[in-house]
Parts: structure tokens; sequence; C-alpha cells
């Protein structure tokens, strides 16, 4: 079982990432608009508008210190047997996939992904013998409201079922047992390569759908025999910027209806569970929202990191993204 704590608070952190300009913004002349007044704190925007955040990242932080500040701390939480999520949300182009994973094999560049990997397999090579892990990880993606095993290509449309306990889960999803983190960035790569596959630009696929890793923990002890589960969701989601705009050119109306309503689904629970008086929690408005629901509330621990661009032709989506975080605290 994992951690039952009905007193517990949820806990939901906001931070927010601003990438450097880059070099089509740098050409076109965009200007540079964040400032950032204190480590919790950016301004933004004419009229300049200041939003506070747990934490706020500004372009020059490394990937290493986004790790140390924004997810190590769940990554500890998970392992003590508390559920977690990870998001990134914002526009295409913004650094979501840039945060999560980054440049998978590359030492300073892999995000954050490969880096809660390592952390778990050191945690467990340092626990006691008379402990023994399991873990198995699975991967989808949401397209269009379907779930697609991202681990078998052949299941393109899972459905969500709860268990006896009345936990949602993505029923038939492949689950990997992993023994190494070398295993299990095999398995990201596996997955990453299969949804290439079936699609014939994948910038513009990955800015139209969710996709989704999960990292299941569970602990035995076997001399006493007590069980300890901790998972922890890590999910890039789909480009949050209105459809018309360069990014998003070419985006079916169903395509956008799809991601307009699964953003605004998870803003809801999000906001309803920060509100904390909320005794209805819109779980059951997305399918995204049903996976994760035994993730974000109770006493889970939930990071969303808003990832935005700092250029001033990106203005208006800037400030949607920063109006979706000061939501969800
Ligand atoms: P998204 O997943 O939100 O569409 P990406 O993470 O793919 O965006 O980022 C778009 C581009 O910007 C990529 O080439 C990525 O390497 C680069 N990038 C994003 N964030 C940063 C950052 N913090 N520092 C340097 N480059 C970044
Ligand atoms: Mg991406």
């Amino acid at each position: 079982m994992g951690r039952e704590d009905p007193s517990a608070e949820c806990s939901i952190k906001v931070m927010c990432r601003f990438r450097p300009l880059n070099q089509s913004e740098k050409n076109r002349g965009d200007e540079f608009l964040p400032k950032f007044p204190s480590p919790e704190q950016v301004t933004f925007g004419q009229p300049s508008k200041t939003f506070t955040f747990d934490r706020v990242f500004p372009a020059s932080t490394t990937q290493e210190q986004v790790y140390m500040a924004g997810a190590k701390p769940i990554v500890k939480d998970v392992l003590e047997g508390y559920n977690g999520t990870i998001f990134a949300y914002g526009q295409t182009s913004s650094g979501k996939t840039h945060t999560m994973e980054g440049v998978l094999h590359d030492e300073s560049l892999r995000g954050i992904i490969p880096r809660i990997v390592d952390d778990i397999f050191n945690y467990i090579y340092t626990m006691d013998e008379n402990l023994e892990f399991h873990i198995k990880v699975s991967y989808f993606e949401i397209y269009l409201d379907k779930i697609k095993d991202l681990l078998d290509v052949s299941k393109t449309n899972l459905s969500v079922h709860e268990d006896k306990n009345r936990v949602p889960y993505v029923k038939g999803a492949t689950e990997r047992f992993v023994a190494s983190p070398e295993e299990v960035m095999d398995t990201i790569d596996e997955g990453k390569s299969n949804r290439h596959v079936a699609v014939t630009n994948m910038n513009e696929h990955s800015s139209r759908s969710h996709s989704i890793f999960l990292i299941n923990v569970k602990q035995e002890n076997t001399t006493t025999e007590t069980k300890l589960t901790g998972k922890l969701y890590l999910v890039d989601l789909a480009g949050s910027e209105k459809v018309g705009k360069t990014g998003a050119e070419g985006t079916t109306l169903t395509e956008a209806m799809n991601i307009n309503k699964s953003l605004s689904a998870l803003g809801n629970v999000i906001s309803a569970l920060a509100d904390g008086k909320k005794t209805h929690i819109p779980y059951r408005d997305s399918k995204m929202t049903r996976i994760l629901q035994d993730s974000l509330g109770g006493n889970c621990r939930t990071t969303i990191f808003i990832c935005c661009s700092p250029a001033s032709y990106n203005e208006p989506e800037t400030r949607s993204t920063l109006l979706f975080g000061v939501r969800a605290k």
C-alpha cells in the first residue's frame, strides 16, 4: 500500500521557467521581456505585472538547478510511498520537453526524467539487503482523447478502469519491469521511437499530444514483510497556444478542441485541489485527469513547471501561461 493519511493536505507547487531567446526570435529582433526581481517572482509584459510562484527559474538556470529545486524533493517522497506528478505546461517551443527530458544521454543537458531515474537507483543501491525493490514503468500518449501505449504499438486505444480500491488505471497498458537506469533509458528510447514511427512530423505531433511516463516503485521488507508503493507520473503536455498562430498551424479543429478541453480540465482539477475547500474535484472531465487521479489528489505531491518564452512576439501566450500557473496556486 502507499501512504494513506486522509488528514494530509495535497501539495501543489508551481514553478516557472523562462528559456533564453532562440535564434529565430533574435533574428526577428524580439525583445527579452521578463525581469526577475526575486527567486519567486517574475515581472512580465506591457503594462508589466509581477507574478509570484513557488520558484521562478530565469533563462540562465541549468538543468541540474531545475532538477534540484523542482523535482528531487518529489523523488524522495515517492521513495517514502507517496504518489506524485510532475507536469510541464506551456506553448509549443517554450521548453517543456527540454525540462522533462532534455538531451537524454547528455550529462549536463539531460532533464528531469533521466535524473529522477538515476536518483531512484542510487537510493536503492544504498539501502540494506532486506529491502527488495520492484520498479516498473509505463509510457503512453494521449492524442485526440485516445490513450496509446508507446511500449506496444498495437495498443492504440486503451481505456481507464478502476481497481477494487477504486483507483483508476490504464487497463492493459504495458508494464516493463526495470532493474537499472540503463534499462529505463532503453525503455524511454523505445517509446520515443515508437512515437516517431506513427507520425510524419514529430514536432507537430508532440505539440498536439500529451506524453505520460509512469514510474512505479514498490518496496518490500523481507524481514517484516511490509510493503510500500509510490508512483510518479511525468507529463509533457500538449502545446497550450491558441490555434492559428505559428506552431499550431495545420492543427485541425478536432485536435484543437481536444487539447483545449484536456488542458482546461487539468486546470480545473488543479485549481479545485489548490483551493482546498472544494469537495468535488472534476477528475472525470478528461482521460488524463482520470489517469492521474490518485497522484493528484489526497496527500500527493504535484509540481507544475510553467514553461515560458521570453520573446515579445509570444507575449500573449506567455501571459496566458503565467495565468494558468497563478490559477493552480
Ligand atoms: P516544447 O517541448 O515546449 O515544444 P522544447 O523543449 O522542445 O519545447 O524547446 C524548444 C527548443 O528550445 C529546443 O531546441 C530546446 O533545446 C530549446 N530550449 C528550451 N528550453 C531551453 C533552455 N532552458 N535553455 C536552452 N535551450 C532551451
Ligand atoms: Mg515538446
